[in-house]
């Protein structure tokens, strides 16, 4: 199991950053920061202030993508630099940016999320585009991860609802990974499983509460967290990423990125691989919409035909992991059936 060792999250945490970091390990002197320009301009003198206070060098680097690239990129500009971790700040870019420099220069990482809008923020995975993968892969467990609420509430809602869409996720992947156990004999963590499943169960639970105050972005940011050390307790995406994530990969595929954010895609899929699992769907679109996140094809600019072409493709992008798209095999006619009977389109 490969877990955090530190994990902060609280109102005004990121102008204690230099504490945090020293508490994770005091003969830290030298850090890197990837993030995005936006994000600089926000937090860069804060940072700053806490990092003079105890004595840490820093040299920011801003990443123009998340792409394999990029890494590259930056790999060279920092040669030389010596640091001793690394920290990712900012949304998925950043921190898949920053985890992924770390892991190749092997140096840990810290992440620092500013949105609550998908796991990677405490998951081994990161997803990069220039891979010939069109999944994550495996890198290592981020550190320590502060997450700042208030900095977090500040994002705009619809990365909260994307956030959503992704812990609704976990309950077919889950789903999908006893499948596996049960029609392949493969193994099966039941505790990392029912952590997952905890992070999706919570969004069910207290979906109409969510988006009103700080204390719903709290939940979210936790749970985005357990999903996230979910996957690190069973050493693979397996309880966070199924038949819903290939889904969300193939529209990605299919659309060249034009498909909206990780979290909404994933709630899509989540409702279409609930009624091809004989689930309560209904009650998934419910919560969904409770949370403001897309519950039809249309509302991410998607047609009937993307959605058809995606379940028929979304399987073979990545054979080996069973689901129930490998058991059910779909045409174009029960895929259509399918979507519609979800009514997702
Ligand atoms: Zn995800």
């Amino acid at each position: 199991m490969e877990l955090p060792r530190k994990i902060l999250v609280g109102d005004n945490v990121i102008s204690d950053l230099g504490n945090f970091i020293m508490d994770i390990n005091n003969g830290i002197s030298s850090v890197i920061i990837i993030s995005g320009e936006t994000v600089r301009n926000k937090i860069e003198d804060n940072i700053k202030k806490s990092f003079e206070k105890s004595h840490i060098r820093n040299y920011w680097f801003i990443r123009k993508d998340a792409s394999f690239e990029t890494v590259s990129k930056i790999k060279i500009e920092i040669e030389g630099l010596k640091p001793d971790i690394i920290l990712g700040i900012g949304g998925g870019k950043s921190v898949d940016v920053g985890k992924m420099i770390a892991y190749s220069i092997k140096k840990p990482f810290i992440s620092i999320p500013t949105s609550a809008s998908h796991d990677g923020i405490s998951s081994p995975f990161v997803s990069l585009k220039g891979s010939n993968k069109p999944y994550s892969i495996k890198v290592n467990t981020p550190i320590g991860i502060l997450a700042d609420i208030k900095l977090i509430s500040e994002a705009p809602p619809r990365l909260l609802s994307s956030g959503c869409g992704d812990l609704i996720g976990k309950l077919t992947a889950v789903k999908d990974w006893e499948l596996a156990r049960d029609d392949n004999n493969e193994y099966f963590g039941a505790y990392s499983a029912y952590l997952a499943k905890l992070s999706a169960d919570i969004i069910m639970n207290k979906s109409k509460e969510l988006l009103l105050n700080e204390s719903g972005v709290r939940t979210i940011i936790e749970a985005l967290i357990s999903a996230g050390v979910a996957a690190g307790i069973a050493g693979s995406s397996r309880p966070c990423s199924g038949s819903e994530h290939l889904f969300s990969h193939a529209l990605e595929f299919i659309t060249h990125g034009n498909c909206g954010l990780h979290g909404e895609r994933v709630g899509l899929g989540t409702i279409i691989m609930s009624k091809l699992y004989g689930m309560d769907f209904e009650a998934i679109i419910a919560v969904l919409e409770n949370v403001k996140a897309p519950v039809k094809a249309n509302q991410l600019n998607l047609t009937e035909k993307d959605v058809v072409q995606s379940l028929l493709i979304a399987q073979d992008l990545r054979p080996e992991r069973y689901t129930i798209l490998s058991k059910t095999k779909l045409d174009k006619k029960t895929a259509s059936e399918l979507a519609k009977s979800a009514k997702v389109i």
